[in-house]
């Protein structure tokens, strides 16, 4: 049976600012994004017994109807070539859920690459991507992957060099974060600082760790952290253990640290379990953008 298993790579914001609103509500944004080596297993295969779209999970609380974006991707391109035949598809959920990770839309655009490829669909990445930003705003970056700056509400994405290589240590509180809550409640125009999105760029291609871990800075925690101060709690954490900085990751409430040695990332790591037993905690690395793209 024709079948394919692809990685579907969580991301992290290096840093995230709005610098406006738009009519219909989305925010403007200004984001660097990063491509973390935390990943879901998506195989899809074709299924001969049924013209019906099959999802399955290992996330019992997850959607495996039209509230997934998985299914929304492959409907979306099922329908448009007429594919006649079913489509089965198995999530493994391993990115945390709901955690500022982009683990929807990831999953939704590793679904647009692997039934392109395995119905040989033909379309290319630029023809994904058109695809992709009617699903999701992350869904056009998700499909690039790697370093890079996106702008508007998500669609615009200029690739930057792949941030110099270190440990990432990752901390998912159990609590669960509405996007949409935070981007409603934050006051895009009161906010005193922005992240000084120039100076990581160059930091990036000077290949600067320490600069470019320095200068995170993400405005979403403004609204998430005063409301959820574990956040902070785990940030100041990760410091004491050594962290050249950590931040949250999008509306949160995943944290994040960049650790200069394996030795102090995995000491960390160690603590971070034992502080927080009902957190997901792992410790990974950054990845580059030809890794991601290697599956298209
Ligand atoms: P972002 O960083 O883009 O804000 P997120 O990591 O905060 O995303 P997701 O993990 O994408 O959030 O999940 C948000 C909600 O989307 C979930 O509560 C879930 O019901 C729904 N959802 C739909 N499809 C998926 C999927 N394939 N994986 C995870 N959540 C999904």
């Amino acid at each position: 049976m024709n079948k394919i298993i692809l990685k579907a790579y969580g991301k992290l914001n290096l840093a995230l600012d709005t610098i406006g609103k738009r009519a219909d509500g989305y925010h403007l944004v200004r984001m660097i994004m990063q491509t973390v080596n935390l990943y879901d297993v998506i195989t899809i295969q074709e299924d001969d017994t049924t013209e019906n779209i099959t999802l399955t999970t290992n996330r019992p609380d997850l959607p495996t109807d039209q509230n997934n974006l998985i299914y929304k991707a492959a409907d979306l391109l099922k329908k448009e070539f007429h594919i006649t035949k079913g489509i089965r598809i198995h999530l493994e959920k391993n990115i945390p859920v709901a955690a500022g990770m982009a683990g929807g839309s990831t999953d939704c655009a590793t679904t647009l690459v692997g039934i392109n490829s395995l119905f040989s669909l033909g379309l290319t990445l630029e023809e994904l991507r058109a695809r992709g930003v009617t699903l999701g705003a992350d869904v056009p970056y998700c499909l690039m992957g790697g370093t890079a700056l996106s702008e508007g509400i998500g669609e615009i994405l200029t690739p930057l060099p792949d941030i110099p290589s270190c440990p990432v240590l990752l901390v998912k509180p159990n609590i669960d974060i509405s996007t949409k809550w935070v981007y409603t409640t934050l006051k895009w125009q009161d906010l005193t600082t922005h992240p000084d999105i120039h100076k990581m760029i160059q930091a990036l291609e000077a290949k600067d760790l320490h600069t470019i871990a320095n200068t995170m800075e993400n405005v979403l925690e403004t609204v998430t952290i005063p409301a959820n101060p574990i956040i902070q709690t785990i940030k100041d954490t990760m410091l004491s253990l050594g962290a050249i900085n950590s931040m949250m990751s999008g509306s949160g409430p995943t944290v994040f640290g960049l650790f200069e040695s394996k030795e102090a990332a995995s000491i960390a790591y160690y603590q971070c379990k034992q502080n927080y037993p009902n957190f997901q905690v792992e410790l990974t690395e950054f990845v580059g953008q030809k890794q991601v793209q290697n599956q298209i």
